[in-house]
């Protein structure tokens, strides 16, 4: 990967570097909301075989994987579209990062999880929270199925760069 953008680029590098990625506003909420329902999970669980990633709420027992994406690191369509016309660089390393969240759910449905993504823009009231919480409640009370994997947000449509 080339060598991050200077000069020109710098004011929007302050800008991203402002952008928090993990802890955020609406993941401690979904946090929140889930501890108040009873539910007990662990925070920043590494990710089976994958070194060095981990899963923002995890369920180890019940091999449940939940993450709250950040609309810019992960590049959410709807609200990263002002990055790609910045610097090659930043769109080299957004998509970096969404290839490497594909890898993460393949990874982790290899090993018999269930991955479940919610964007942070989805996360944004208190009734968004809820919604997802029961979301959560659902799979983490339903039997533990090996092979099911399954995705609030399509990571497929987070990747299609056509548009
Ligand atoms: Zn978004």
């Amino acid at each position: 990967m080339a060598e991050p953008p200077r000069a020109s680029s710098e004011a929007v590098s302050r800008r991203f570097a402002k952008q928090k990625r993990r802890d955020t506003a609406p993941e401690l909420a979904l946090r929140r909301e889930i501890h108040r329902r009873g539910l007990r999970y662990r925070i920043n669980y590494p990710v089976p075989s994958r070194s060095r990633r981990s899963i923002d709420i995890a369920f180890p027992k019940r091999h449940l994987a939940v993450f709250v994406d950040g609309c810019f690191w992960h590049a959410c369509p709807e609200h990263s579209v002002e990055s790609k016309s910045n610097s090659n660089w930043w769109v080299e390393k957004l998509e970096g990062n969404v290839r490497r969240d594909q890898d993460t759910n393949d990874s982790l449905v290899n090993e018999g999880w269930r991955v479940l993504r919610f964007w942070e823009h989805d996360l944004r009231s208190e009734a968004s929270v809820s919604a997802a919480t029961d979301y959560v409640e659902e799979l983490v009370s339903a039997s533990g199925s090996n092979s099911a994997s399954t995705t609030a947000n399509s990571v497929a449509s987070s990747t299609d760069r056509s548009r």
